[in-house]
């Protein structure tokens, strides 16, 4: 890393101690921008770098709520407001037990890149709660998102922050979110959240934009190289809202998707993921792999291991942070990768991903591989503004225009910087310049 960049870096680590995952996402971005600051030293006078990584505001609150046994139940709530160079906050809400600070930092400053990315007016920010609704009832549900509302309600607006799902919220919780928001506030404000239901205010393709977007975006850079999905083996991870799309888009292009997980195992189905069925178990009976894998013939269940076990030519990691290690990668490798789509957030280790950029693997990195949720996020902040509603074939149009747009900004990018392939450098400086810019004309903010 560039020596002026390393003392920051310093600075910014100790500054933050304790927060694995922010450090990592920060590490990851400094490793790209030395060559920007050799062109713009004027970044460094105006101290760009040490403001991006110190959010604008950072909101933690209690979140008080009583279970079916009517055992009180205390969790706690977070919102990090962290960029608004390019537009109000934007970025989902994460429920789960693993969430603290630092993961919701994380997500907030990958966010600032990713919404750059898109071209749209939006800036950076994340929430969430270690609240766990696996296992939970709908009413438990229910009260723990009033309850976690009853305070958010105070931060966030159409035109300040707008949240919307990540892991554990999902159209259902949405829902409960946005009714005690309107109840609190007496305003029909639709473009407060986004992935709404589609009779009250959400657009059609955001529940399937992040996985189509991925599939979408690693199309591109398999025609980058001359090959399609047409023909590939892939294997996804997760078995969430991202995962289903992105299996259904990618055996769509006439791929065959031969394996998924959950955090409790993986399903091996040679035959091809059957959609309709991981759709019914997963989404409608809120069930386990578990359940898809014995009501379907020749598939196999396995509990124990990594997902990342099962050889492919296209990996596209979409449940969690950290969950595709250097082994993982150093394997998938030797037996054919050819590339990667990082669905999910950071989901390969740094060890993962300098396996797969030194064997000349595609590989395009969360921030701009999923950008296309967030992008359809704001498509259906548009239409909210404009008390309209687009139709599926119009909206998948603009989503693909905006992840081929992505794709083309950073392999642009990368060849300016005379990395011509790489997709992290890409991203990295696409996103970090136009922050920068808007930053350095908004003066000392
Ligand atoms: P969901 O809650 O719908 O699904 C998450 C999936 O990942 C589930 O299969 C879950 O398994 C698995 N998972 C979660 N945590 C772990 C863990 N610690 N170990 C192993 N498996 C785990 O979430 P989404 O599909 O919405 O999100 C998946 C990823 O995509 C996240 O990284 C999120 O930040 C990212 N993303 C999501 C966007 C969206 O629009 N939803 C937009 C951009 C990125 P189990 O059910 O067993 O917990």
């Amino acid at each position: 890393m560039d020596a002026r960049l390393e003392a920051i870096r310093d600075t910014v680590l100790a500054r933050n101690p304790g927060e694995a995952e922010f450090h990592q996402a920060v590490v990851e971005v400094f490793e790209s921008l030395g060559p920007v600051h050799d062109r713009h030293p004027e970044l460094l006078e105006a101290a760009i770098l040490e403001r991006l990584c110190e959010p604008e505001r950072q909101i933690i609150f209690r979140v008080p709520w009583t279970d079916d046994a009517g055992r009180v139940q205390i969790n706690r709530g977070f919102r990090v407001e962290f960029n608004s160079a390019l537009g109000p906050y934007k970025g989902g809400l994460r429920f789960h037990p693993s969430v603290y600070l630092g993961i919701v930092k994380f997500l907030g400053f990958e966010q600032i890149f990713k919404n750059a990315l898109t071209g749209m007016p939006i800036g950076g920010g994340k929430g969430g709660s270690d609240f766990d609704p696996r296992g939970r009832s709908d009413a438990e549900v229910m009260r723990f998102c009033q309850s976690f509302m009853t305070e958010l309600y105070r931060h966030i607006g159409e035109y300040t922050d707008v949240p919307a799902g990540d892991i554990g919220v999902g159209g259902r919780e949405i829902g409960y979110l946005f009714g005690q928001y309107k109840r609190i506030t007496n305003r029909y404000e639709s473009g407060v959240l986004t992935g709404k239901g589609i009779s009250w205010g959400g657009s059609l393709v955001r529940p399937e934009a992040t996985g189509f977007g991925t599939v979408i975006f690693t199309q591109e850079m398999l025609n980058s190289r001359g090959t399609s999905f047409d023909g590939q083996r892939v294997v996804v991870s997760g078995s969430g809202n991202v995962a289903i799309n992105a299996i259904a888009k990618a055996q769509s292009l006439g791929a065959t998707v031969v394996a998924c997980s959950d955090s409790s195992g993986y399903v091996v189905d040679e035959a091809g993921i059957d959609v309709g069925l991981l759709r019914e178990v997963k989404e409608v009976e809120r069930g386990r792999l578990k359940d898809y894998a014995e009501r379907r013939a020749g598939v196999s269940y396995v509990n124990v291991g990594s997902v990342w076990n099962v050889d492919a030519t296209v990996a596209l990691p979409c449940a969690t942070q950290n969950e595709l290690d250097g082994g993982a990668a150093a394997r998938l490798v030797r037996n054919g990768l050819l590339a990667v789509g990082e669905g999910a957030n950071m989901p390969s280790t740094r060890d993962a991903v300098a396996v797969f950029q030194d064997a000349g693997v595609l590989f395009g990195p969360g921030k701009a591989a999923n950008a296309g949720g967030v992008a359809t996020s704001a498509l259906e902040m548009q239409q909210n503004a404009s008390r309209d509603s687009w139709s599926f074939e119009h909206t998948e149009e603009r989503l693909t225009e905006i992840m081929v747009g992505i794709h083309d900004r950073c392999a642009a990018t990368a060849d300016e910087y005379g990395e011509p392939g790489n997709y992290v450098l890409g991203a990295n400086i696409g996103g970090f310049v136009k922050v920068a810019d808007a930053m350095l004309a908004q003066g000392l903010i």
